[in-house]
């Protein structure tokens, strides 16, 4: 481990080796608070403490993710697992763990927002609503009340209490009455909810932490285990935690004084009367005239230190768009200085409401972006390519989503053709897919639209068949594949291909989790739910926190927390949006039932522009678009205490004067389009493919005119004595089709028209080509965190690697896998709650059975019954067995050279003479000990027990569960040389990004990625 403390100021070092008790550490932004809190949990490692037994708290996954990977890094002892967690997954774990005590359903699973609202939606018919307004869509509403729940269970308000609160409401007029019955109906909805989330098992987030509360209030017993179990607990952001969550902390608190809080407000010293107090006053991060704005701001309880410097710049933009462009001009100048677009960030109060100007501009200049938070994901094309083509199944008369799948590939209508469809749909009074066949029969489409409707039909018609019969997960993936958007996305060079990718990865994961919360529905049902989620605008949790492209985040300054940038833009400062006018969203939690003090509305505004500006390391901007408006008084208290002139920014009607550079970015973007779709087809039996090739070769020979231009340029030769000789070079080596597409093409006149000035900009290198995989190829430190299934999957074939791990394309699970994982989930729980009679494991088979979605198909119950004759034959093996079982699922962790590997084993039994075996279950058909003979995965687990756990072990088999044999695995010291010799190459490979396929009938036979494989075409 680097020495820990090397690197930090003293402040920093004081806390990171505080010898014990409890301590708050308050601490401002950018002071290194995070990194300090991690170096404590390293610290407390290498004085002895086992990692398993330290848990650290923080305020979001992504944030957990983050201290996790550092610590990854960190640590260099083993250790079994690393608790960093948010409250929400500590409270999943505690209840899980201690499912029997808690009272709760061992398989449960949480239910998001999203879930909530569609399980609202589809049960609409027992909820009473005639005192609310529903407005022909009862999703915002329903939405609504979602929201409001959740802010009254962090509160620790059951609907009971609202009930009692709404009983007592005067009612002495007209106004009053219509008021105290509107939440008398909410009351009774909130029962409802919950009544319903009962029914199911299920928990949502507010629950997750209530229960979790009550389970320790209630059982000092488990409140002991817990404290015995986190010798420490670390909170990261303590502000940030609700009433409920800081609950739940002084009970586990209450058990031991390891407790480090890092707060960012003077004030919660109250709250934790014994602690000792340690401040951090230097910011480490930002530039003295960044400090200055934000404490002008926001008056820091005390003065922070830092270094001098960084730039803050004051904007006063006619309008919205003003704004954007202004801004998008901006970051043009700093990518082509050299700036990486991730260091680059725009903030917004509302991505739903603001990003869509700034997307606008950036993308008018080409400047790759991504917008990020609650309402984006649903906002991407790619994802709204496939949410297209569900509404359009579950709702043919869904004129929208059906135009986009007419309009988009592979269908890509053109324009007119949809036109003409559209009004013979009106006309006749059709629905979209009805209109699409009767254009067929008569003479409105064009002869290309006729193939086009032709294969959009082809494609509707074989989907709707499976729509209603499939499982939403199975049917998801399909339409993925059969749309080809995953096809297009993978022939693709973009550098945001894999985030494209993982988005598209998310749809048939999202669908998996809400067949865990629904068995039984069908992609009908899921198809309505995701439609309802994304009207709702309620958070679906996307990928967030993963690594993503080069790219500029265009994000809210509430999900900025935690993250800086050097240069960072703060948008949409007038006064009517910061602070705005108090305005209590509707049903907030009433002050009666409060148990946390009610936030103060500027105070809560100046505490989020300070956290906006202090994202920032070297440079920031404060901007504001005019409008009509008045700057917002925050604002002018920054410009003030800076003491720099207003810039004002003009709109520019024809958008931004473009440079030969940015035309090359936008035209190279649109070819890999381009490239990608084309690429897509060719495997698509389609007689117009060659003209397609054509446009693109076409496209490609312009985007060498605009380099060559740009050279030229440099040479000092002028845009007209370029053109006419380069368009000369590049005919030539044209087929004749190509060169006619090439010589109509308007590129010329258009690149002469607007007189740009090519030398003014270097070309914009590293905005967003780099087409390296490296930030997705999950790395710790200098090498790389690996599983025995990370290994078998490189080995089988690297490009599966890819695949699976780089892209993270779900597969679609096979009624084996799915079999198996319940399985394993049933004897996991069994034994975790300490085993017991047969009937108790049949009851645990029964309820997971019925979880997963199995059906009544002769198949399934084939299955059935073998798992229960199965699990006898387990449950009798394991009583007359000599051996003790002493372990189920334990993890280990350890670096093998640079690299962090990982895993779980299933069970270890200790035989009568005191040696231990390591057992892995297996749900398929037996190995035999030959074919066993390339195996990794014991072996790793034979080190991963010997390393984290200091356990010598003595033999290691795989237990096949569905017959009850036992194969043995070789368990050696050669053995091990070996796995290392192989850990070692394929960590290689993966670091060197090889990716080759090697295709063999019999390993792609079983692939799941066939599909989309180009080397398994032949
Ligand atoms: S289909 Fe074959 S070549 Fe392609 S990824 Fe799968 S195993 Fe590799």
């Amino acid at each position: 481990m680097p020495a820990l403390l090397d690197g930090l100021n003293a402040s920093q070092r004081a806390v990171v080796a505080h010898p014990g008790g409890p301590l708050l550490v308050v601490a401002g932004s950018g002071t290194g608070k995070t990194r300090t809190l991690t170096e404590r949990f390293a610290w407390l490692v290498e004085q002895g403490t086992p990692a398993e037994c330290i848990l650290a708290l923080t305020f979001s996954d992504p944030a957990a993710a983050a201290m996790r990977a550092k610590l990854e890094t960190l640590l260099d002892a083993p250790y079994e697992e690393l608790n960093v967690l948010t409250f929400h997954s500590f409270c999943v774990k505690l209840l899980q763990d201690e499912a029997l005590e808690a009272g709760v359903d061992p398989f449960f699973s949480p239910v998001t927002p999203a879930d909530r609202l569609a399980l609202l939606l589809d049960r609409i018919d027992e909820l009473s609503l005639r005192h609310h307004e529903i407005r022909g869509n009862p999703a915002p509403l329903l939405g609504s009340f979602v929201s409001r729940i959740d802010r009254l269970k962090q509160e620790m308000v059951s609907a009971e209490d609202v009930l009692a609160w709404a009983e007592r409401l005067p009612a002495d007029s007209d106004a009053e009455r219509a008021s105290a019955c509107r939440e008398r109906e909410f009351a009774g909805l909130y029962r409802d909810h919950d009544r319903l989330l009962d029914e199911r098992g299920a928990l949502d987030y507010g629950d997750l932490v209530v229960r979790a509360f009550r389970l320790l209030y209630e059982c000092p017993h488990v409140r002991e285990r817990a404290g015995r179990r986190f010798r420490h607990v670390l909170v990261d952001e303590y502000q940030e935690a609700t009433y409920a969550q800081r609950m739940l902390l002084h009970l586990l608190a209450d058990e031991h004084d390891g407790v480090t809080v890092v707060a960012d407000d003077e004030r919660l010293s109250e709250e934790w009367p014994g602690a000792e107090i340690a401040r951090l006053e230097r910011n480490v991060r930002s530039g003295r005239r960044i400090l200055d704005a934000a404490a002008a701001v926001k008056p820091p309880d005390r003065k922070l230190t830092g270094a001098s410097g960084g730039r803050v710049r004051f904007w006063r933009c006619r309008s919205e768009r003003a704004q954007a462009q202004a801004v998008a001009a901006e970051i043009e100048r700093l990518l082509a200085d050299g700036v990486q677009p991730e260091e680059v960030c725009v903030l917004v109060r509302s991505v739903k409401d603001e990003a869509a100007t700034v997307a606008a501009a950036l993308e008018e200049r080409a400047v790759p972006f991504r917008t990020c938070g609650a309402a984006a994901y649903f906002q991407r094309a790619e994802v709204r390519d496939v949410l297209a083509w569900l509404r359009a199944l579950a709702d043919p008369n869904d004129s929208g989503a059906v135009v986009r799948a007419l309009n988009r590939p592979p269908i890509e209508l053109r324009s007119v053709d949809v036109a003409r469809l559209t009004q013979l749909a009106r006309r006749r009074k059709l629905d979209m897919p009805s209109a699409v066949a009767a254009a067929l029969e008569g003479p409105q489409l064009s002869e290309e639209g006729r193939d086009r409707a032709r294969a959009f039909l082809r494609l509707y018609r074989s989907a709707s068949t499976a729509f209603e019969d499939r499982r939403p997960d199975a049917f998801v993936m399909r339409l993925i594949e059969r749309i080809g958007l995953r096809r297009q996305q993978v022939f693709a060079t973009h550098a945001d291909t894999v985030e494209r990718l993982r988005n598209i990865a998310k749809l048939p994961e999202l669908a998996s989790a809400y067949m865990r919360r629904e068995p039984q529905a069908t992609a009908r049902d899921f198809a309505r739910y995701l439609a309802a989620v994304a009207e709702s605008g309620l958070r679906e949790d996307e990928a967030v926190g993963q690594p993503s492209a080069a790219a500029v985040p265009v994000m809210t300054m509430q999900a900025a927390r935690g993250l800086q940038f050097d240069h960072v833009f703060v948008l949409g400062l007038s006064a009517a949006a910061m602070p705005g006018p108090y305005r209590p969203r509707a049903g907030d939690v009433p002050d009666e039932l409060r148990r946390s003090p009610r936030p103060d509305h500027e105070a809560e505004m100046r505490r989020l522009l300070h956290l906006a500006i202090t994202r920032a390391r070297r440079s920031l901007v404060l901007a504001w678009p005019e409008e009509g408006q008045r700057p917002s008084p925050f604002y002018e208290e920054a410009r003030e205490a800076v003491g720099v002139e207003e810039e004002v920014f003009e709109e520019e009607l024809f958008g931004p004067a473009e440079g030969l550079h940015s035309t090359f970015r936008l035209m190279r973007d649109e070819l890999l389009d381009t490239v990608a779709r084309v690429g897509g087809r060719l495997g698509e039996m389609r007689l117009d493919t060659y003209l397609d090739v054509d446009q693109a070769m076409a496209r490609y020979l312009e985007l060498i005119k605009v380099a060559a231009l740009i050279e030229r340029a440099r040479e000092g030769q002028t845009l007209d004595a370029a053109l006419p000789e380069v368009n000369e070079i590049l005919a030539q080596c044209a087929t004749p089709e190509q060169r006619e597409i090439f010589q109509e093409s308007g590129l010329d006149g258009w690149l002469r028209d607007t007189g740009r000035d090519p030398a003014a900009k270097p070309a914009g290198s590293g905005n967003g080509s780099d087409a390296s995989l490296d930030p997705f190829i999950p790395r710790r430190g200098r090498g790389l965190m690996l599983s025995a299934s990370d290994l078998d999957t490189y080995r089988i074939c690297p490009l599966k690697y890819k695949f699976a791990r780089v892209f993270r394309i779900p597969q679609e699970p096979t009624i084996h896998q799915r079999f198996g994982i319940v399985v394993h989930q049933v004897l996991e729980r069994f034994h975790q709650a300490g085993g017991g009679p047969l009937s108790r494991l049949k009851e645990l088979f029964e309820i997971s059975w019925r979880r997963s979605g199995f059906g009544g198909s002769d198949d399934e119950q084939q299955f059935r019954e073998r798992a229960i004759e199965a699990l006898e034959r387990y449950w009798r093996l394991d009583r007359e067995s000599d051996s003790e079982p002493v372990w189920f699922e334990r993890s280990f962790a350890f670096k093998l050279g640079p690299h962090l590997l990982r895993g779980r084993v299933d069970r270890v039994d200790r035989h009568p003479d005191g040696s231990y075996e390591l057992i892995d279950y297996k749900t398929g058909k037996a190995k035999t000990s030959e074919e066993l003979r390339e195996d990794v995965q014991l072996s790793l687990y034979q080190m991963g027990a010997r390393e984290s756990w200091r356990l010598e072990t003595s033999a290691q088999s795989y237990f096949y569960v569905l017959t009850g044999e036992k194969v043995p695995v070789e368990h050696s010291e050669e053995e091990l040389d070996r796995v290392k010799e192989t850990v070692a190459e394929i960590a290689g490979g993966i670091l060197k990004q090889r990716f080759e396929p090697t295709p063999s009938p019999d390993i792609c036979r079983l692939c799941d990625y066939r599909i989309i494989c180009p080397a398994a075409e032949k």
